[in-house]
C-alpha cells in the first residue's frame, strides 16, 4: 500500500492571530513495505504530517493517498473508517491509553469497535500478543500490574489487532531503559521484514532511523530537506545541521549507516566524510 503526499500544505488556526503554516507544499512517496523515518527539530512538522496518514488531520490544501483511499483538502466525505482500519497509530506513551481490566480485553477493543465479532477479535488479539512476545500466563492479568515496556507492547499489540498494513510510530521508544528501546525496535524491525508491514517512525534518534529506515525523510520549517536512504541523508552532515540535527559521530553509528548501505559490517576507523 503505497502512500502519497502530493503539494500538502496544513495551517493550524486558519485565519486566526494564531495561523500557523505547520506544512509547506510536502510532496512525497512512502513505498508499500518500506521503512520510512521521519527526522527533525521540534515544530519541524513531523507530527503534524504523520497525522495526515491516518485521517487524523486532514489536508488545508494538496492530497494524500494511502492506497486506494484519496484523501483531499476540502472533500467533505472521506472513507476514514477505512483508513484507521488500514494505517495504525502507535502515539506516544501508547500505554497511557490502556484502561481494560485485563489485558486480552485491551487487545480485542480496537477490533470489537471497528464490528469485528468477539471470536474473531479474541482470535486476533491472541495472535498480536503472540507478535509482540508477551506470555500468555500475563493475558488474563491486569495491564497495569506490567512492567513499563510490557505495558508498552500490550499497546501496540492493540493497534496490530486491526491487521493495519502501515504502522505509523511516534518516538516509539520514548521513556524507555535501553533494553525496553531494544525489545521495542527489535519487534518493529521484525514486523516490518517478515510480514512487510509498512512503518513510518518518527523518532529523535538519529541511531534509530540509521539502523532501522529504508529511506528517511529529514523535515525543516514543515518542508522535507532531504529524503533519502540513511547514507543519502546522513552524508550531508552541514544541511542536517543548519536545520538543527547534530549527528552522532560515533563508529556504531556509521557502522549502521554503511550497514543499511549494504556495504559494510563493520568499519574499524571511518569518518562520515568519506562516505
Ligand atoms: P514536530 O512534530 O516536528 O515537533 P509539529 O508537527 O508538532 O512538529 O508542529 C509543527 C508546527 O505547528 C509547530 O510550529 C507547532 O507549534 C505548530 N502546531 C502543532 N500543533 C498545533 C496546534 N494544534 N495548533 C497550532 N499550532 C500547532
Amino acid at each position: 500500500m503505497d502512500i502519497t503526499f502530493e503539494h500538502v500544505t496544513h495551517v493550524y488556526g486558519s485565519r486566526t492571530p494564531f495561523e500557523k503554516l505547520a506544512l509547506d507544499d510536502v510532496s512525497l512517496h512512502i513505498p508499500s513495505g518500506s521503512f520510512t523515518s521521519i527526522i527533525g527539530h521540534t515544530g519541524s512538522g513531523k507530527s503534524t504530517l504523520v497525522q495526515h496518514i491516518n485521517g487524523l488531520l486532514k489536508p488545508s490544501k494538496g492530497t494524500i493517498t494511502v492506497g486506494d483511499v484519496v484523501i483531499q483538502a476540502g472533500a467533505k466525505k472521506q472513507d476514514l473508517k477505512s483508513l484507521r482500519e488500514k494505517v495504525g497509530f502507535v502515539f506516544q506513551y501508547p500505554e497511557h491509553q490502556l484502561f481494560e481490566e485485563t489485558i486480552i480485553k485491551d487487545v480485542c477493543f480496537g477490533p470489537m469497535n471497528f464490528g469485528i465479532s468477539e471470536s474473531e477479535a479474541i482470535k486476533r488479539a491472541e495472535e498480536s500478543l503472540q507478535m509482540v512476545g508477551l506470555p500468555a500466563s500475563l493475558w488474563h492479568r491486569s495491564p497495569f500490574d506490567l512492567s513499563g515496556g510490557q505495558m508498552r507492547r500490550v499497546a501496540i499489540a492493540g493497534v496490530l489487532a486491526l491487521r493495519p498494513q502501515a504502522v505509523i510510530l511516534d518516538e516509539p521508544t520514548a521513556g524507555l531503559d535501553p533494553k525496553g528501546r531494544q525489545e521495542i525496535l527489535g519487534l518493529f524491525k521484525s514486523l516490518h521484514e517478515r510480514q512487510q508491514l509498512t512503518i513510518i517512525m518518527v523518532t529523535h534518534s538519529m541511531d534509530d532511523a540509521a539502523a532501522l529506515s529504508d529511506q528517511v525523510v529529514a523535515m525543516k520549517g514543515g518542508k522535507p530537506l532531504i529524503i533519502g536512504t540513511p547514507k543519502d541523508v546522513f552524508i550531508q552532515k552541514e544541511k542536517l545541521q543548519a536545520a538543527g540535527l547534530d549527528l552522532p559521530e560515533t563508529m556504531t553509528f556509521l557502522n549502521k549507516l554503511l550497514e543499511r548501505a549494504g556495504e559494510s559490517k563493520t568499519i574499524p576507523a571511518f569518518t562520515i566524510d568519506d562516505a
